[in-house]
């Protein structure tokens, strides 16, 4: 798309400024939905504009699809909940009731807005189950909660729930010893940035205390019936181990999780526990996997508002990797580079403490798809620094 590739390019700092960094990077995110769309949504469409569910209600977005928005204390300051007409078989006949996608951060406040939820938007009727896309804590915090408050069952992927359940338990993975030494070997030498890396032992536990014991598994190209509609489990790589966003062809509405935002782009890394991981190829060869669903397909994504335009956003999506492969390829062509060499390549404006050692892992990411293309190659250093440069001819 030619004429993207322009716009993209003119609107280069808006669109930096609002690199997703999920929860993990407060990245300075512009959320606030009043401010004006950047030049990239308006290739889009919002078909309710404006409109939000105000808190503590559910807006219906599709039949039997209605939209809940819950605040986050981060930069990254709301999610986008999902709550489904359902029918499951019970022991005397149907049982009627909804389904959940998606739970946001154990805090009080959140619970607080579930329980308006309840006490208002469910129509008398039960919670029958609980479908996270994935288990970033924003996700999957209060699954525990819900699925023990109305006894039902947790829906997600195998690889997502171990990660989670191994996450809520662990104090490594997200921050801790090995997370700091990871990004040192990336060329991170800031002794405030890795203090700051080291003493976060708590992260994920402390947004998601405890998962569920047991759980349903969801699988690529699994079908699940949702209030006599078919939904089908379409899986996502790079972003989260095996997240799964859910389809209905029938209403063309696709609920995209992280995989495909409107505003921001998603959050690609790559984190110690898989140092070698190629997330970013993962990632754009995962999203073309909803290029054969409908172009008119209401696309329903975690942050941000519905939109139309989902084949327009794909291309946007590959169009702003490729712009930043480029600049990383060119970057180390002139000179070898670390990850931490190329966060003002990446990045092109001052980022915080915290924003930097976020921002480290989507560096990595950038040069190790460059590196699997054979595009680059890789040096271990004498100062135990990966350092990339290009292969020669
Ligand atoms: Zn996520």
């Amino acid at each position: 798309m030619g004429s993207t590739r322009v716009t993209a390019a003119a609107n280069g700092a808006a669109y930096n400024a609002s690199h997703h960094i999920d929860v993990y990077v407060n990245v300075n995110y512009g959320t606030k939905e009043a401010a004006p769309m950047n030049l990239l949504e308006q290739q889009l469409h919002y078909p309710l504009g404006d409109t939000l569910p105000a808190a503590g209600t559910a807006l219906e977005v599709a039949p039997g699809v209605r939209w809940i928005r819950m605040s986050l204390p981060f930069a990254l300051d709301h999610i986008n909940l999902w709550l489904l007409r359902d029918e499951l078989d019970g022991p005397d006949g149907k049982v009627q009731g909804w389904t959940v996608v998606d739970c946001c951060i154990t805090r009080d406040e959140a619970k607080a807005q579930w329980e308006q939820i309840f006490a208002t938007q469910l129509e008398g009727l039960p919670i029958l189950r609980i479908i996270v896309t994935h288990m970033h804590p924003d996700h999957i915090g209060l699954a525990h909660w819900l699925c023990e408050r109305w006894n039902a069952p947790l829906w997600i992927s195998s690889t997502d729930y171990h990660t989670a359940l191994i996450a809520s338990q662990s104090t490594t993975g997200f921050g801790g010893e090995d997370t700091a030494r990871f990004f040192a070997s990336h060329g991170l030498a800031d002794p405030e940035s890795l203090d700051k890396i080291r003493g976060r032992t708590r992260y994920y536990p402390g947004m998601v205390p405890d998962v569920p014991r047991r759980f349903h598994r969801l699988m690529d190209g699994q079908t699940v019936r949702i209030g006599g509609q078919a939904w089908r489990c379409i899986s996502g790589y790079g972003h989260a181990p095996e997240h799964m966003a859910l389809s209905c062809e029938a209403l063309k509405v696709l609920i995209s999780g992280d995989m495909v935002l409107p505003r921001i782009s998603t959050n690609v890394a790559v984190y110690d526990g898989e140092p070698e991981a190629d997330s970013l190829k993962l990632f754009l060869d995962s999203i073309d996997k909803f290029r054969h669903l409908d172009a008119d397909t209401l696309t329903l994504p975690s942050h941000g508002k519905p939109f139309r335009g989902l084949h327009t956003r794909i291309d946007q999506l590959h169009d702003h990797h490729r712009e930043r492969l480029a600049e990383v390829l060119q970057a180390c062509t002139e000179k070898p580079g670390s990850a931490a060499d190329m966060l003002p390549v990446l990045f092109k404006r001052p980022l915080d403490l915290h924003q930097t050692t976020f921002a480290m892992g989507e560096s990595v990411a950038h040069l190790h798809a460059l590196w699997f293309a054979n595009l680059l190659q890789r040096t271990l250093e004498a100062d135990g620094v990966y350092r990339f440069s290009a292969r020669p001819a």
